[in-house]
């Protein structure tokens, strides 16, 4: 368990003692999160460590998860990929499943908290099936910028219902007349992802799991999803591998909320099939958070490839380890690279400029050290869960504490 004390080293007097005032009007009011997942995927990340920290600042805050049944999530994944901008064929029988499974989960929960954080589509009809006697907040997780217009207007239903809705991103909001506010996510520097790690607790995280590590590696971690293109990742390493010898991870838990990743990852083995014989490319499916942390440490230079990301935690995370990423220039991830400066950006189709800008890393030690270097800062000043913790405060503060004098 993690105290906001905790963090004093790492942020600062100052980011403590703010959140200390922001909270001291918030004392006891009941908050509730609702997701779809424990783990697996960003969302869950940041609530493991953000829940308790509300809950050490002085709010009720809880965490539930909806229930549903696998064609529930068969649905709520073809919603996520079309409001990412995928076509989708949206039937009335998808739709009534889709509320009908939150209308279940509204019979045997009561919700009389001061605040209601629904995050991302899959809880996004709770707001129907309950008497709404508190704000209700939409916490939309992925690039919004061009959704399907079809499954947008069906959405739309539920989310102008909502008091506020929070994206990642200017670029997401979208033409809803409501109150949209503007939350970058974050990581947590002291969760067992992201702490420090000596360089013995590396190997030994690397041995227990296989991985082999005499050679550079580089590495993608990432859902397999066909938004994070690991079959793109597999050619621009084929494109390294040519000038520098070294080694592929890609490493992808199967999240329960995400029935797609089976499908895509045996496409990803079948395409690799003699580069995983050969041991130049390895896939990681098992969840562990070590796991993680450790490929990230280790690694010459992280990947992110996406073809469209909401935030990108992952590249976070390896930029706070000095990890040199060369990542996408889409949704989210330009908010954290400035490209040469802290990582290199790459259009997402330019798999030579990828691989050329691997190449660079690789080869340029010094080079890729002070890119780290410069990484790890840039995460500490914007990108920690602290951050996070402070922008919900100061969002329950204009939602639920009357101001003298407005
Ligand atoms: N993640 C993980 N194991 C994996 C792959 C991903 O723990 O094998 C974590 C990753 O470390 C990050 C989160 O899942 O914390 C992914 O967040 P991101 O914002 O990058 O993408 P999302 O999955 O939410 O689209």
């Amino acid at each position: 368990m993690r105290f906001l004390n905790d963090y004093r080293d790492i942020v600062g007097d100052k980011v403590i003692s703010d959140i200390i005032k922001a909270a001291r009007p918030l004392y006891g009011k009941r908050v509730i999160h609702i997701n779809s997942t424990f783990y697996g995927g960003g969302v869950a990340e940041m609530l493991t460590s953000l829940v308790p920290l509300m809950n050490d600042v002085g709010l009720d805050a809880g965490w539930r998860i909806i229930r549903g049944a696998p064609e529930f999530f068969s649905i709520t994944k073809k919603f996520h990929n079309a409001l990412q901008g995928d076509e989708i064929h949206l039937t009335d029988i998808k739709k009534r499943l889709y509320k009908e499974i939150n209308e279940d989960f509204a019979y045997y929960t009561h919700i009389n908290h001061d605040a209601v954080v629904i995050h991302d589509p899959q809880p996004l009809p709770l707001i129907n099936f309950y008497k709404k006697r508190q704000p209700w907040i939409w916490r939309g997780h992925i690039d919004l910028s061009h959704p399907n217009p079809e499954l947008w207007k069906f959405l739309t239903n539920f989310i102008l219902k909502y008091d506020v809705t929070i994206v990642s991103h200017e670029k997401y909001k979208n033409d809803l007349p409501m109150e949209y506010k503007i939350i970058h996510p974050a990581i947590d520097p002291l969760s067992n992802k992201n702490h420090d790690m000596s360089a013995t607790e590396i190997r030994e995280h690397l041995e227990k799991f296989q991985v082999p590590n005499e050679k550079p590696m580089i590495t993608q971690i990432s859902r397999f999803d066909k938004w994070k293109d690991p079959l793109g990742v597999l050619e621009i390493y084929k494109l390294v591998k040519k000038e520098v010898d070294c080694r592929l991870i890609l490493c992808g838990s199967m999240a329960p909320d995400d029935p797609e990743g089976i499908e895509i990852y045996q496409e990803v083995q079948q395409r690799a099939a003699n580069l995983i014989e050969s041991g130049d490319v390895t896939l990681l499916t098992l969840e562990s958070n070590f796991l993680v942390n450790a490929l990230q440490r280790a690694s010459s230079v992280v990947i992110q490839k996406s073809l469209r990301e909401g935030f990108g935690l992952t590249v976070t995370e390896a930029m706070w380890k000095k990890t040199p990423v060369v990542a996408s220039n889409v949704g989210g991830i330009p908010l954290q690279i400035q490209d040469g400066e802290n990582g290199y950006l790459a259009e997402p189709d330019d798999i030579r400029g990828f691989a050329d800008r691997v190449i660079h890393l690789l080869k340029n030690p010094d080079k890729a050290g002070k890119i780290g270097e410069r990484a790890h800062e840039s995460v500490r000043q914007n990108f920690l869960i602290t951050r996070i913790l402070q922008d919900y405060l100061d969002l329950f503060n204009d939602l639920l504490v009357a101001k003298n004098g407005r």
